[in-house]
């Protein structure tokens, strides 16, 4: 049996449905990564159109430059003005902010150069030779280079070469433009951060209103409405309100519930009245698992009190599962499902035995519960197992005599036929075993009779001397036969008893016959017989097997059989000495028995006698 405070159950809702305000997150968070994306590009078209139309300012500015600087080099070299040449190049790098200008011969010899170091330091000849170089122009990583070629009439080609640098103009660009793109990826980040974290906050809310809207639309089971507990504090604040209002809804039932017991008026005090007098427990459980009624049987076989029991959950009372199913599905299950289920009780248990639950539903219009209906079937059990066993022993012990028989007729009709010896045998041995089979049948008889309570006894004048000396005269041959030395000690006149005189003989039979049974050839058999004011005792001595000393008093219990291998050779049905007790009780009397193993036994049977009779 399990007690305790019963726990508040919360189911959980784990995934809510998108609403509303989560689709709206979404679209914006989508919309804000167009816009930044959209600038990230644009930024991107900006840095390349900046850089061509740079490129195509430079290239200008060296055209223009280059074509200016032609005239006056084709000028100054030819009226051989060089150190004049040299400064004007000086001073047009200067002043256009040219990183190259320089001017050279076809042999590459630097006539002028913006870096005078670069000069070669050879005398310019008169007159050189060489092809003239084609005009040129080309993109470097760093900016624009120009080939320019000159003819100096007198005295050859030279070449002027101009390269202007646009790096320093598009790295701060870049670091211009770089500067608003780093904006846009931490503004992008950001967004993303705002977006989890608003995320999650709305996760509760959300559960939360599923909870609610199921609410609103018509359920009421308040453990279908919990929230994840992951979901943090708020899902934990929304649970404990469940919580609670379950456990007030459960003790609203309890009270319910003890109230319609104690109110007791009117009708439901006649139905109560009834239930309490129905020789089975009865149970009715709730939905929810909790016991709503319990008569009087059913607070017995479960071993507690009604006020305990009722409101209390089933499970703390019912430890088997399979039960603890059979009410859940009868009270969410199809009406018709009944379920039994048979028992042990626990060896907790201060009684022991078997329980039959049969547990079927019970519809009501609000909702399903289920009812129980428990059955002590501990007696049934009993009896059904010794009725079995009872039969089964009953057929054996009618087999063994039928068959003798059967054979000692064939017997006798065939080899008989014409020995006459072989027929007297076989006549008499059919004769013994008739006569054994009717005591079988008088002792089956008789326990069925007892078994039934229709065990009547007869009130002959029994004269015991005469009684002992017809079963001196029966046992005797068998004794010969055992090789087994059998006396009968009495005085010549013993009161004569008021009873039924062939069950007596029934239970003399009984213990003179195992006497002789269970003692080997070469032993001794004495019965004796005395009476006083008071009784009558018979003592049947035995000088065979004996008993263990643990098994004295259960030989008289019905079917019993010593587990000596001895007695299992032996025929026997084990409910002789039962049934021998059983009868000397009904008249008053008693047998016990004294033994020692392997030393013998000896069964004492004692009758009342009247005053008058000693
Ligand atoms: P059964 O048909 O087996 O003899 P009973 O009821 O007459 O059945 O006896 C029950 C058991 O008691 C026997 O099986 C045997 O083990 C034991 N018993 C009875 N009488 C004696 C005896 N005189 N000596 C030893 N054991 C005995």
């Amino acid at each position: 049996m399990k007690t305790g405070r019963p726990m508040v159950k919360v189911g959980i809702l784990k995934q809510p449905n998108p609403s509303g305000g989560a689709l709206f997150a979404c679209v914006s968070t989508a919309i804000a990564a167009v816009v930044i994306l959209t600038m990230v590009a644009s930024l991107g078209w900006s840095i390349y159109i900046q850089r061509s139309s740079q490129l195509a300012a430079s290239l200008d500015k060296a055209s223009t430059v280059s074509r200016l600087l032609a005239g006056a080099t084709e000028a100054l070299l030819a009226s051989n003005e060089t150190s004049r040449l040299r400064r004007v190049i000086a001073e047009a790098a200067m002043e256009h902010e040219l990183d190259e200008c320089r001017v050279l011969l076809p042999s590459g010899q630097v006539v002028a150069d913006a870096d005078p170091t670069r000069i070669t330091p050879a005398p310019v000849p008169d007159r050189w030779y060489g092809p003239a170089t084609e005009y040129s122009e080309s993109a470097t990583s760093d900016g624009i280079k120009t080939v320019w070629p000159i003819e100096v009439p007198g005295r050859g080609h030279v070449r002027l070469e101009i390269a202007v640098h646009t790096k320093s103009s598009f790295a701060a660009l870049l670091e211009q433009q770089g500067g608003l793109g780093v904006v846009c990826i931490v503004a992008l980040g950001s967004l993303l951060a705002i977006r989890r974290y608003a995320n999650a906050k709305l996760r509760p809310i959300q559960a939360i209103r599923q909870a609610l809207l199921t609410v609103s639309s018509g359920q009421r089971n308040i453990e279908s409405l919990g929230v994840c507990a992951d979901y943090g504090p708020e899902a934990e604040a929304w649970n404990m309100l469940l919580a609670e209002r379950q456990s007030l809804d459960d003790q609203a039932l309890m009270r319910d519930a003890r109230k319609s017991l104690q109110a007791g008026n009117g009708a439901n005090s006649d139905i109560g009245a009834a239930c309490d007098g129905l020789p089975h427990g009865l149970v009715l459980v709730e939905h929810s698992g909790r016991i709503r009624y319990v008569n009087g049987a059913a607070s017995v076989l479960l071993e507690a009190a009604r006020e305990e029991l009722v409101g209390a959950e089933l499970a703390n009372f019912i430890e088997n599962d399979t039960i603890i199913q059979a009410v859940k599905n009868a009270s969410t299950g199809p009406s018709y499902e009944r379920s039994l289920i048979e028992v042990e009780r626990s060896s907790g248990s201060s009684a022991e035995g078997v329980l039959r639950y049969v547990v079927r539903p019970v519809r009501r219009e609000d909702n399903g519960s289920a009812m129980i209906i428990i059955e002590d079937i501990t007696q049934k059990r009993v009896a059904d197992e010794s009725r079995n066993a009872f039969l089964a022993q009953a057929a054996h012990e009618l087999r063994t005599p039928l068959t003798n028989i059967r054979l000692y007729v064939e017997m006798a009709q065939t080899d008989g036929q014409d020995d006459p010896t072989v027929r007297a045998k076989s006549l008499n041995v059919i004769n013994d075993e008739s006569q054994r089979l009717e005591r079988i049948v008088a002792d089956i008889l008789s326990v069925s009779e007892i078994e039934a309570g229709s065990f009547k006894l007869r009130h002959d004048d029994v004269r015991f001397e005469v009684l002992l000396d017809q079963l001196k005269a029966d046992y005797e041959p068998q004794a010969k036969d055992k090789q087994i030395q059998l006396t009968f000690e009495m005085p010549p006149k013993l009161p004569v008893v008021q009873g039924d005189r062939d069950k007596l003989v029934l239970a003399l039979h009984n213990l003179i016959g195992n006497a002789l049974k269970y003692t080997q050839a070469g032993g001794r058999v004495t019965v004796n017989a005395e009476a006083d004011n008071t009784s009558l005792s018979i003592d049947v001595i035995d000088t065979g097997i004996g008993i263990h000393p643990e098994e004295t008093e259960k030989i008289f219990e019905k079917f019993y059989r010593a587990r000596d291998s001895r007695v299992s050779g032996l025929t026997g049905s084990g409910i002789g000495l039962a049934l021998a007790r059983e009868v000397i009780r009904m008249h008053g009397g008693d047998i016990v028995v004294k033994s020692e193993l392997d030393k013998g036994s000896y069964f004492t049977l004692t009758l009342p006698i009247s005053a008058e009779a000693a």
